[in-house]
């Protein structure tokens, strides 16, 4: 099998505006992909950018997907290790476009087997409940979206956090005391404490139940995370201090987390997830599943890998739940509430939609 073509697609989904410590998104910087080969088959990948965390833009995404299907024309597809080489070889870093190309390598090759993605991985399907995230906003503002949340049926939430310490304590505390003792509480510092400010948010936050907290600090303060999850009655989870498997490994090692969050915009997509997962199990840490801002094509992809993934125990699928205002994917994960789930078909099951497609700028290499 060779690949012939690529079809590359600047793939913006327009979005209710969505602030996290480091700034707010408009729309979703995505980039849908169709790898096709001589074979019949075609392969599809989504990313989506998020610039204030991994550094790439749509743009730098778009110009390196256009190097990247240069570099994959009239190779094979199911050689998945020399494909993914290639596109390391050629850059570092650039992990949220390498997801696009990596998911739809994996796609390809189960396809080609007749089988949905997760029996290709070896995985079995399990209940899958996703959390709803509450962007930050004034404290009295967050209670009560949590309120909407746990009444349209949610039962997890993540508290996006990371400004002001003594604030965040309120903004918790005010959500904790609206929707009572039942639901889940996951807070997210997206690196915005200082070492100082993390002591103080995570223990005053003790007494509230959270469930996790991920990345209280910047990665440059990690050899500081020993000493703070010695202090926190929170349990810490690795976010931004985790992209690969020599990540996982470093920070399991040195006592730095007690959870890691896998996103495919961080690892480059499925292959070296998977190596993330059995790193992180090997050592009794259990995993998230989490991503930026993918429709449900992307989405539909981690789905698979999490069937895959039993040692992956929390879900963070919650992205296109965050006010994109249009649906590009057909077929795909449904939602039942927060509960997902997905018809058995070959590959991820998932596609863009054709009439979506006709809006967006395209290349084909
Ligand atoms: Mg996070």
């Amino acid at each position: 099998m060779r690949i012939s073509y690529t079809d590359i697609y600047r793939f913006s989904i327009p979005m209710v505006p969505f602030t996290i410590a480091t700034g707010t998104m408009n729309y979703a910087q995505n980039v849908f992909i169709r790898v096709y080969t001589d074979a019949g088959i075609y392969g599809v990948g989504e990313c989506s950018a998020f610039p204030m965390i991994v550094g790439e833009t749509q743009d730098t995404c778009l110009l390196m997907a256009r190097e990247f299907a240069a570099l994959w024309k009239g190779t094979n597809p199911l050689d998945m290790e020399a494909r993914l080489q290639q596109l390391h070889s050629f850059t570092a870093g650039n992990t949220t476009i390498k997801s696009a190309f990596d998911v739809a390598l994996y796609d390809i090759a189960a396809k080609n087997a007749g089988q949905p993605l997760y029996q290709y991985l070896g995985g079995t399907k399990r209940v899958v409940e996703t959390d709803i995230t509450i962007g930050i906003g004034e404290p009295d503002v967050m209670a009560k979206q949590a309120l909407d949340f746990v009444a349209s049926g949610a039962t997890i939430l993540k508290v996006k956090l990371g400004k002001d310490a003594q604030t965040d304590i309120a903004r918790v505390k005010g959500i904790r005391e609206a929707v009572g003792p039942d639901v889940k509480i996951r807070i997210d510092a997206n690196q915005g404490w200082s070492f100082d400010d993390a002591v103080m948010a995570l223990q005053g936050m003790g007494q509230y139940d959270i469930e996790f907290c991920e990345q209280p600090m910047r990665t440059w303060f990690d050899d500081s995370l020993p000493e703070l999850l010695q202090l926190s009655p929170i349990k810490i989870m690795a976010d931004e201090s985790v992209y690969n498997h020599h990540d996982a490994r470093k920070q399991i090692k040195s006592h730095s987390c007690d959870y890691i969050n896998i996103k495919f915009s961080k690892s480059g997509g499925i292959n070296e997830a998977i190596k993330i997962q059995d790193t992180a199990a090997s050592a009794g840490i259990a995993c998230m599943m989490g991503g930026m801002l993918e429709s449900r094509i992307a989405l539909s992809a981690k789905l698979h890998f999490v069937y895959a993934s039993p040692n992956i125990r929390f879900y963070d699928l919650d992205t296109c739940m965050l006010g994109h205002l249009e649906d590009p994917c057909v077929g795909g994960v449904k939602f039942d509430g927060y509960f997902l789930d997905i018809v058995d078909t070959p590959g991820i099951g998932a596609d863009a939609d054709e009439v979506f497609l006709e809006k967006c700028e395209k290349w084909v290499i």
